[in-house]
């Protein structure tokens, strides 16, 4: 396995980047770093360029934000973070001695954005962050950040921001665990933090996706902190005070990748044999269970009967979300097994209808 790319232990801490969604005034960014507790954040961010969903927002204060942020870093001796959506951001936060740029998420699912912004940043020494597209697409993400290698950019990581939905759920965005573990194992020389901002949208939730993330092993946060989080001027729901933001760094457990204790290993050995075993006889009843399912494919096509039964199909949903509830399984984790294993059915019956048939 590749090894994580060293400037992620520049601190020997996990990397904490936290400031205001967008900087607003000199003020309101001085007022913030004030109150940010150093031992604790070691990168300011702002957002100066605002991409926001709608027009005729707050669109961000444009560069004349550089100097604010560069007062911070004078002043108060944080390193500095920003968002670039273009060649000429990209530049400008290098004349400013930006120290982290990060691309947004709006920014990596358009290539001939990331390829701009990756070419006016060709051989930098700055670290460059990508978000995760606003799209659950795991290649994009990764083809951005093949975009930086290309141009001989060696200080990179990448952000977990969560993905958006049409679908309502408590996240503003649905953070899919799964893909950030799949990043994590595609390209493990890249360090990856989390965004538990604008994953969660609300205050309520950062503590507990970050958590979450350091239970991965991510390699840090990057949290939206306002000294007033009532009158953001954007992402208000979101954001916590500096002091809110210490308590919930001060509470979260940190996990290392192993225990040298010989106890634990032995406990976790007999633990995953069980898993194995247990793994290997769900793997033998789903065959089975496909085996009866290409008979009723033989059946229905010898009655000529449609392979969907969407009655049937109803059926098995709620009789597996009931029964799996009463085991103590979540609805959403039934309604993907339940689902998969229907759909993989269907197929195998589909290829039973079409056996002899092809012209
Ligand atoms: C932000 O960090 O303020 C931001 C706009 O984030 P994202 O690109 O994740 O929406
Ligand atoms: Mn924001």
């Amino acid at each position: 396995m590749k090894a994580k790319q060293s400037w992620i232990r520049e601190f020997n801490k996990p990397l904490i980047i936290a400031g205001p969604c967008s900087a607003e005034s000199e003020k309101q960014m001085l007022e913030i770093a004030e109150r940010m507790d150093k031992d604790y954040v070691q990168v300011f961010r702002a957002g100066i360029w605002k991409p926001r969903t709608k027009p005729n927002c707050f669109e961000g204060v444009g560069a004349i934000g550089l100097n604010w942020l560069k007062r911070v870093k004078d002043e108060f001796g944080f390193k500095i973070a920003t968002e670039v959506a273009t060649a000429n951001h990209a530049k400008l936060a290098l004349e400013y001695d930006v120290d982290y740029l990060w691309i947004g998420a709006r920014s990596t699912v358009n290539p001939f954005t990331v390829q701009e912004i990756a070419e006016a940043l060709r051989d930098t020494d700055k670290t460059v962050l990508v978000k995760n597209p606003v799209n659950p697409d795991l290649e994009l993400w990764i083809g951005a950040i093949e975009r930086l290698q290309s141009q001989n950019i060696q200080k990179i990581g990448a952000i977990h921001r969560g993905f958006s939905t049409y679908k309502k759920t408590k996240y503003r965005n649905n953070p899919q665990w799964q893909i950030a573990l799949d990043f994590m194992d595609k390209m493990p020389e890249i360090p990856l933090i989390c965004d538990p901002s604008h994953i969660c949208g609300n205050r309520e939730g950062i503590f507990e996706v970050s958590q979450q993330a350091f239970n991965f092993e991510y390699d840090g946060l990057m949290v939206e902190s306002h000294c007033n989080p009532d009158e953001a001027w954007s992402d208000a729901k979101q954001q916590i005070t500096p002091e809110r933001l210490l308590e919930i760094l001060k509470k979260i457990e940190l996990r290392k990748s192993d225990d040298e204790n010989a106890f634990y290993h032995s406990q976790l050995n007999r633990l995953r044999n069980e898993i194995d075993e247990t793994d290997q006889a769900i793997l033998e009843i789903i065959a089975q269970r496909m085996l009866i399912s290409t008979q009723i494919g033989e059946l229905k096509k010898e009655h000529n009967v449609a392979v969907f039964q969407p009655e049937r199909w109803k059926q098995i949903r709620e009789n597996s979300i009931k029964q799996g509830q009463l085991l103590g399984l979540s609805e959403e984790f039934i309604d993907k097994l339940i689902k998969a294993l229907h759909q993989e059915s269907i197929q195998q019956q589909n290829s039973i209808m079409n056996k002899e048939n092809s012209i």
